[in-house]
C-alpha cells in the first residue's frame, strides 16, 4: 500500500565502510572525468587568443545565456518536439543539482535537506516533477535516435548515446522509486546505491563523448562573438586566416569541442542538400579531430586530412547552419577563415575565382565589364549624380549597374523614389562593395575595395545609402566597419515598407510567393517589410521553407561567380519549391536571387511563373508617366 503523502526515503545512516567506498568511488569518478576534461581544457586554453574578443558589453551575453541556455529557446524553436524533450532533460539536470549535492552529503552523514521538513519536502516534490519530465524527455530522444533515426544524426547508431540515455533514465527512476519505500528498508539502500553508481558512471562519460557539450556549451553561448556571421579581422602581417593549428583561436577550439553532433546545421545546409560534399557538422568535427590528434600548436594544414578545401568553397555563406546551431557554434567565421587560409597562402586555385579577383583588381565590378557601360545606363535612365544635396545615395552595386534584370530593378526603384519626391543620386565612382571577395577569403582585395568606397562616400558627404542588394547592405553596414565608419545603409524593402501608405495598393487575387534572401533575412533580420510591400500588390503565399528557414538561391559566398556546381543546382531546387506553391509570381528582394532563379525558371518554359523584384511589383502600379 502506497503512503498517502510519500516523502523521499533515504537510508537512515551509512556505515564507515560505505562512506569509504563512496569516497573512493567519487574520487575515481572525478579523476576519470578530469583525465579527459583537463586535456580538452588545456587544448582550448593553449589555442591562440582571440585578438578582437571583448567580454563587454555583458548585457547581450547574459541575455543569450538566459534565453538560449536556461530557457532552451533556440533548441525548442527550431525543432519543437525533440527540442522540448531535450529541454526537459536539461531542466531536470538543473533541478537535480541541489538534490545530487544533498545525496552525496547524506552519504557522508551531513545531509542539508530534510525530506520531512517544509523546504525539503517542497524541493524533493519539485525535483520529482522534473524527474518525470526528464524521464519522458530522454525516452522520447531515445526513440527518435534509435527508432525514427533521422538521417541528420548520421548513419551509424551511437551506442554511447543509448547508454547515456539509460543512465539518465536510471537516475530519474531510482529517485522517483525512493518515494515509495521507507527509510529503513533494504530497498531504500539499494535504490540509493544504484542512484549513486549511475551518477558516478555518468560523470566520466561526459568529457569522453559528445556529452561534453553539457559542460562546454553554456560557456560557448556566453562567450560567442554575437551578431551573425561576424568575421573577425586578421591581425598583423603573419595572420593569413585558418591555415594550421596555430591559427585556431580559443573561441574556435571551444566551439569545436562543444558540438553535440545534432546535425541541425547539416539538415538545413543547401550545399549538403543538393549533393555537395560540404557538411557543416563535419567541418566542426574535422577541427575537433585535428585538435585531438595534433593539438593547437601544430603547423600541419587544417585543410587536407581533417577538412576538405573543396567543401569549404562549396559554402554559399547562407548562414542556415550558424542560425540553427543550438550550442552557439559560429560556422561562418570558421568557413571564411578556412577560405582565407587557402586564398592568402595561394593554396586555392580556381580559374573562375582567379578571374573574379582579377576583374576586381583591375576594374570596379565583379563582372569585369567596362565602367562606361554603367555610365551609359545611368544616362539612359537619367539618374542624377549624387552631389551631397540629395537625401539618399542610390547604391547600384554590380548587379544593379551591369546585370540587365538588376538594371530594371534599379530603374523601377528610381521611379518610386521620384514618385515619392525623395531626392537621390548615384555615385560617379562606385566600386564593388567587396562582398564576394570578403566571403571567398581575399582580405587584401576586400580591404582595397572597402577603403576606396569609404573614401568616395566621405568625399561626397554621403550619410544615407539605399540599395536593391542585401549583400551590399550587409557589407557596407557591417564588414566595412573594420576600415572606417560607413554611412547608414538600408535595403529598398525597408524603405518601401516605411512608405507603404504613400504607395497605391490594388485589390488583386494574384498569388505571389516570396523568397527570403539569406542576406536580408538571417543576416539582417528583415522578414516582414518585403511581405508588407507584396501585400500591396497581391495575395502573399509562403514557400514551405520561409523566414529564418528559407532555402538559399545558391549565389552567396562568391559562388555566383564560380561557375558550375557539383550535384543539383541549389537555385533549381529552390525554384522548383517556389513553383510548386502554384503562385503566379515569384517575388524576390535581391538581384542575385533574381538572377539565379531566372536561369532556373528558364527550364520551366512558358509555364514558369513571372519573376519580379518587390520594387517592380510596386512600380508597375505607378502612373505610366513616372
Ligand atoms: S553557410 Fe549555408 S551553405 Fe555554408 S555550410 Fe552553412 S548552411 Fe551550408
Ligand atoms: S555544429 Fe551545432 S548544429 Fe551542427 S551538429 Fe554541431 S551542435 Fe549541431
Amino acid at each position: 500500500m502506497l503512503p498517502l503523502h510519500p516523502i523521499l526515503a533515504e537510508p537512515a545512516h551509512f556505515s564507515l565502510i560505505e562512506k569509504l567506498i563512496l569516497l573512493a568511488l567519487t574520487v575515481a569518478s572525478v579523476a576519470a572525468f578530469w583525465s579527459r576534461f583537463g586535456v580538452v581544457l588545456n587544448k582550448i586554453l593553449h589555442s591562440k587568443k582571440d585578438a578582437d574578443f571583448h567580454i563587454f558589453p555583458l548585457g547581450r551575453r547574459v541575455w543569450d545565456f538566459f534565453w538560449e541556455v536556461l530557457c532552451q529557446a533556440k533548441v525548442i524553436r527550431e525543432r519543437p518536439l525533440p527540442g522540448l524533450a531535450h529541454a526537459f532533460v536539461f531542466w531536470g539536470f538543473c533541478a537535480f543539482a541541489l538534490v545530487t549535492l544533498n545525496h552525496f552529503a547524506a552519504g557522508l552523514g551531513i545531509p542539508f535537506l530534510d525530506p520531512a521538513g517544509l523546504f525539503g519536502r517542497f524541493y524533493f516534490y519539485l525535483a520529482a516533477a522534473f524527474a518525470l519530465a526528464c524521464a519522458a524527455g530522454i525516452l522520447g530522444l531515445f526513440i527518435r535516435r534509435f527508432l525514427v533515426r533521422p538521417r541528420w544524426l548520421g548513419a551509424k547508431l551511437s551506442y554511447e548515446s543509448g547508454f547515456i540515455a539509460f543512465l539518465i533514465f536510471a537516475l530519474m527512476a531510482t529517485y522517483l522509486a525512493a518515494f515509495f519505500v521507507t527509510d529503513d528498508s533494504l530497498a531504500t539502500r539499494v535504490l540509493w546505491w544504484l542512484h549513486t553508481l549511475a551518477l558516478l558512471t555518468f560523470l566520466p562519460i561526459i568529457p569522453h563523448t559528445k556529452h561534453l557539450h553539457l559542460v562546454l556549451s553554456p560557456a560557448t553561448v556566453f562567450l560567442s562573438r554575437g551578431g551573425f556571421s561576424r568575421i573577425p579581422p586578421l591581425h598583423g602581417d603573419e595572420d593569413f586566416g585558418l591555415v594550421a593549428g596555430t591559427d585556431l583561436t580559443q573561441l574556435v577550439s571551444l566551439q569545436a569541442y562543444s558540438c553535440v553532433e545534432c546535425g541541425r546545421c547539416t539538415e538545413h545546409c543547401p550545399a549538403n542538400n543538393t549533393g555537395k560534399i560540404l557538411n557543416p557538422k563535419e567541418i566542426v568535427l574535422g577541427l575537433r579531430g585535428y585538435l585531438n590528434d595534433l593539438g593547437p600548436a601544430s603547423d600541419q594544414p587544417l585543410l587536407g586530412k581533417y577538412n576538405s578545401q573543396e567543401a569549404a568553397f562549396q559554402c554559399t555563406t547562407c548562414g542556415a547552419c550558424e542560425f540553427q546551431c543550438p550550442v552557439g557554434i559560429e560556422h561562418l567565421p570558421i568557413l571564411v577563415g578556412l577560405r582565407r587560409g587557402a586564398v592568402n597562402t595561394g593554396a586555392w586555385e580556381n580559374d573562375h575565382g582567379g578571374k573574379l579577383f582579377l576583374n576586381l583588381e583591375r576594374g570596379s565590378n565583379a563582372m569585369g565589364i567596362s565602367t562606361s557601360e554603367r555610365d551609359k545606363f545611368i544616362q539612359k535612365q537619367s539618374l542624377p549624380w549624387f552631389d551631397g544635396t540629395q537625401e539618399y545615395c542610390l547604391w547600384l552595386g554590380c548587379m544593379g549597374a551591369y546585370d540587365p534584370k538588376g538594371r530594371e530593378i534599379v530603374s523601377d526603384l528610381a521611379r518610386i523614389l521620384r514618385h515619392l519626391n525623395v531626392t537621390f543620386g548615384v555615385l560617379r565612382k562606385e566600386k564593388c562593395t567587396g562582398d564576394p571577395v570578403r566571403r571567398l577569403g581575399n582580405d587584401l582585395l576586400f580591404q582595397q575595395l572597402a577603403e576606396a568606397n569609404l573614401e568616395t562616400f566621405a568625399q561626397n558627404k554621403v550619410t544615407k545609402v539605399i540599395t536593391i542588394c542585401p549583400h551590399c547592405v550587409r557589407t557596407i553596414q557591417e564588414d566595412w566597419k573594420e576600415f572606417g565608419t560607413p554611412p547608414a545603409a538600408e535595403h529598398h524593402s525597408e524603405f518601401l515598407a516605411r512608405h507603404a501608405t504613400a504607395l497605391t495598393s490594388v485589390l488583386s487575387e494574384e498569388k505571389i510567393v516570396y523568397h527570403d534572401p539569406c542576406y536580408l533575412g538571417r543576416y539582417r533580420n528583415v522578414y516582414e517589410e518585403p511581405r508588407a510591400v507584396i501585400g500591396l500588390a497581391g495575395q502573399l503565399v509562403e514557400a514551405p521553407r520561409n523566414h529564418e528557414r528559407s532555402f538559399c538561391c545558391g549565389a552567396g559566398g562568391g559562388l555566383a561567380f564560380l561557375g558550375e556546381e557539383t550535384g543539383d543546382r541549389v537555385s533549381s531546387v529552390r525554384a522548383a519549391e517556389l513553383v510548386a506553391t502554384g503562385a503566379q509570381t515569384i517575388a524576390t528582394a535581391c538581384p542575385f536571387c533574381n538572377s539565379m532563379f531566372r536561369d532556373a525558371l528558364a527550364a520551366a518554359g512558358d509555364h514558369a511563373p513571372q519573376l519580379l523584384d518587390i520594387a517592380q511589383l510596386t512600380a508597375r502600379r505607378l502612373p505610366e508617366s513616372q
